[in-house]
């Protein structure tokens, strides 16, 4: 049509075409406002009070309904997208958390995920500051989680940005530990302030067992480090219960509550 053109490969499988689509879907979906963020609790073991909430993100897709970030993350990664998604994710995040402080809800932090292109795009902490600044969000309520691999990955590189994005008074959260190999020497030196024990340790957690031993080595690692430490993926009253027992004293998981939209969240927690 018009100047364009493109190339047709009758060789070129459905799931190549369904990711054309879905990238040519992902680029307007910001303009057309198709995003939301769900909130899910994360809580002072065993049964509150609220510590935060993490904001996840959601793709309200005209066809598809509702698309789960596993499913557009990775293409938004792809294709650079990420960077003017995860803006509008931090600001709104930032919105909705004042916005339930005003309406007299205590939310004492709110925390987003960062993706490995948006944690190393240049502006990324002027655009932490603009969104605090406009939100008027105390730096300390904001919770940044980046996952060990993308903390590991180019240590040196990562670790300067992790100083200047911690220079700014937000604090950061180390995500799906226990799974990117991260150096204790190295591990010393991040200004991160809250380890978050990978679901993989919870999934199959009992008394006694390998995974047990595990979550007690980082829960022992994050006292000597002065590092708070939550477990994810908490689904049972046993996991939670085992985890308690071994000292984790935050807890996140579908057993303490989903991730809701906003109103919900606000009823609920
Ligand atoms: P994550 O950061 O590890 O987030 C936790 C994921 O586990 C969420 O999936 C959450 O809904 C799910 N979950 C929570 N409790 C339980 C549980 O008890 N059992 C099980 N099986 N799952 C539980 P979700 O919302 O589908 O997000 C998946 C991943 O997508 C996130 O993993 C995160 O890496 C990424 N993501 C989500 N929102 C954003 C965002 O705004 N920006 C970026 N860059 N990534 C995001
Ligand atoms: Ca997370
Ligand atoms: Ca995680
Ligand atoms: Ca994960």
């Amino acid at each position: 049509g018009r100047n364009a053109y493109c190339f047709f490969e009758p060789s070129m499988n459905q799931g190549a075409h369904q990711q054309l689509a879905m990238i040519q879907d992902l680029r307007r979906a910001l303009s057309l406002a198709q995003f939301s963020l769900h909130y899910q609790p994360k809580m002072i073991a065993p049964s509150g009070p609220l510590e935060g909430v993490e904001a996840l993100l959601r793709w309200h897709h005209p066809e598809h309904g509702t698309v789960m970030p596993d499913r557009f993350i990775p293409l938004a990664e792809k294709t650079g997208l990420i960077i003017e998604i995860g803006r509008w994710v931090i600001n709104e995040a930032c919105r909705q958390l004042m916005a339930w402080r005003e309406a007299g809800h205590t939310v004492p932090s709110i925390s987003v995920n960062l993706s490995p292109a948006q944690f190393r795009s240049p502006g990324l902490p002027a655009k932490i500051e603009d969104a605090l600044t406009r939100y008027g969000v105390p730096p300390s309520s904001l919770v940044l989680e980046i996952t060990e691999s993308t903390a590991m990955q180019d240590s040196d590189t990562s670790l300067a940005i992790l100083q200047r994005l911690a220079s700014l008074g937000v604090r950061i959260s180390i995500d799906d530990f226990g799974t990117g190999y991260s150096s204790l020497l190295y591990l010393k030196r991040l200004p991160a302030s809250e380890l978050k024990i990978d679901r993989a340790f919870v999934r199959d957690l009992v008394p006694g067992g390998e995974d047990a031993a595990i979550v007690s080595a980082i829960i022992a690692l994050g006292r000597t480090l002065n590092l708070s430490v939550i477990a994810e993926g908490v689904e049972t009253e046993s996991q939670q219960r085992l985890l308690t027992e071994l000292g984790c004293t935050s807890l996140q998981g579908y057993h303490l509550g989903r991730p809701v939209a906003a109103d919900d969240a606000a009823a609920r927690f």
